[in-house]
């Protein structure tokens, strides 16, 4: 029988899609949601898997669930990811992504389960010092987000060489796009990211979109981001679990496409797409945004076979305007 995951924040964004992507490879799961940010309905209506409702933070909750199942590895989506409240709010983003999972971390080992997949970002990187950014490049975060998923790192370093406790890390650059059946997409609240905002203009649910500042130093003056299709990193949750059950060695990839792609040319793509006019609003830059963070994937390719199978941003934007057309 194939192992049983437990998926925290599962009926978040990345985390649903993830969920999908282990039903279908034939995995049993369990999610583990607060429900702050995530959606019931998704989990029972679209995945059907187990729920438990809680924090990563609640200990004795945590030691229940391991104890009432064989959990054979652990995905970890469960965390705040905004960036700019976390510049506002530090100490919810420490509490939660840092503390909430040393305390998960923690669990684990008293569980005895050492297989790890860590939703980590290219936030830690800071302003890039070269593009496309490989796993090696020096991580200066920005913003507290950032620093926060660099100190999860820094413990599954540790934690590996003192427990022998085994983690792929996977540095998403811009998680984008829905799934391309029509189940799952983006549905944060509040909607913070470039993507469903435009398209919300698009569907007349806001009069406009803002564009962060237009004084960087790019082609265009709008920050330039790499998006990946929220399938594709889903699909690179699977092999990097099946390369952790398999006995390989703690290890961090990039996921990323390589290319990027700028505020303006995102929002030309939602015109095309939609057909829609979008009216787009030129404001100040968002404290804590790098002008650029494109990333090397490389290795991601060569170690776990990883092969993206909708890096065309057109592709990405219209997964996501069926979402949302559905959604809203
Ligand atoms: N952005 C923007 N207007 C918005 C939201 C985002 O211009 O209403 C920009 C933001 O400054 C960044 C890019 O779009 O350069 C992607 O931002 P998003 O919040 O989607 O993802 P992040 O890069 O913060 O993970």
């Amino acid at each position: 029988m194939k192992p049983t995951i437990l998926v925290t924040g599962g009926a978040g964004y990345i985390g649903s899609h993830a969920v999908l992507a282990l039903k279908q490879a034939g995995y049993r799961v369990v999610i583990l949601d607060n429900l702050v940010y995530g959606h019931q309905d998704l989990v029972e209506k679209v995945l059907q898997v187990e729920l438990i409702v809680g924090d990563t933070i609640d200990r004795p909750l945590l030691d229940r669930l391991f104890a009432s199942h064989k959990i054979d590895a652990v995905m970890h989506f469960a965390a705040y990811a905004y960036v700019g409240e976390s510049v506002e709010e530090p100490a919810k983003y420490y509490h939660n992504n840092v503390v909430g999972t040393l305390t998960l971390l923690e669990a684990m080992l008293a569980a005895g389960v050492k297989k790890f997949v860590f939703s980590s970002t290219c936030a830690t990187y800071g302003v890039p010092k070269t593009v496309p950014i490989p796993e090696d490049h020096p991580q200066e975060p920005i913003n507290p987000y950032g620093a926060t998923k660099l100190m999860v790192e820094r413990m599954l370093a540790d934690f590996d060489l003192a427990y022998d406790f085994k983690s792929v890390c996977f540095r998403y650059f811009n998680a984008a796009g829905a799934d391309p059946q029509g189940l799952l997409g983006e549905d944060h609240s509040p909607e913070t990211h470039l993507i469903p905002l435009v398209l919300m203009a698009a569907l007349g649910k806001r009069d406009s979109v803002s564009i962060y500042g237009t004084d960087y130093p790019t082609p265009d003056g709008t920050c330039i981001r790499d998006y990946i299709h929220v399938t594709d990193l889903a699909e690179a949750h699977i092999l990097g679990l099946e390369y952790l059950l398999q006995g390989g060695d703690t290890t961090i990839f990039n996921l990323g496409n390589g290319n990027g792609f700028s505020v303006k040319e995102v929002i030309d793509t939602a015109r095309e797409v939609t057909g829609k006019e979008i009216k787009a609003v030129e404001t100040d830059r968002r404290p804590g945004d790098p002008p650029m963070l494109v990333g090397s994937s490389d290795r991601a390719r060569q170690i776990l076979g990883w092969n993206p199978q909708y890096a065309n941003l057109k592709d990405i934007v219209t997964h996501a305007w069926h979402w949302h057309q559905k959604r809203h």
